[in-house]
């Protein structure tokens, strides 16, 4: 079975229009690099998630992708904190039983943490993409405008079913 692992921000949940939301309110200056590395540490997760909505029935795509036992599916997500680590943990498990969650701290590559060789990753952060497909990984961007962006495009999880090519 071929490893596929999912990005948890901009793919599972819509958590960035929230995080930008809470930039706006705090009136943190984003040409600043520190006040935002001390915003992302010190960002409250738990309400966070709870604001954040699901992106196209992503929950019930991964069930339906797991239940197919074609993939071997995992989570991987980059993070800035342990907070983060525990809310995003506490969510999938509840959501989720069973499922791995590897979490990948914002200083290193997802490819640091899982060796990517023919592994495929959904990710809407084209960077991860390049890095992962450079390694010899198999990059998919999830995107909710279909635009070409070098690597094949889905903007619902369970597209990868359809892709034939992909199964092994
Ligand atoms: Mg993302």
């Amino acid at each position: 079975m071929r490893k596929l692992y999912i990005d948890f921000d901009g793919v599972i949940l819509d958590t960035i229009p929230v995080i930008y939301k809470r930039l706006e309110k705090n009136q943190i200056d984003v040409t600043d690099e520190a006040s935002l590395v001390q915003f992302y540490e010190n960002l409250e997760w738990k309400s966070l998630i709870q604001e954040a909505s699901e992106i196209h029935h992503s929950i019930a795509c991964i069930k339906k992708i797991i239940a197919s036992q074609k993939f071997d599916v995992a989570i991987l997500t980059h993070v800035n904190s342990q907070s983060e680590i525990l809310e995003k943990v506490a969510y999938l498990k509840e959501v989720l039983p069973g499922i791995t969650i590897i979490s990948v701290p914002k200083k290193l590559h997802k490819t640091d943490m899982v060796n990517p060789k023919n592994s495929i990753l959904i990710d809407d952060f084209t960077g991860n993409l390049i890095e992962w497909d450079k390694k010899g990984g198999i990059s998919i961007k999830f995107s909710l405008t279909p635009k070409d962006r070098g690597f094949p495009v889905i903007d619902r999880l369970d597209t990868i079913l359809t892709m034939n090519y992909l199964n092994v």
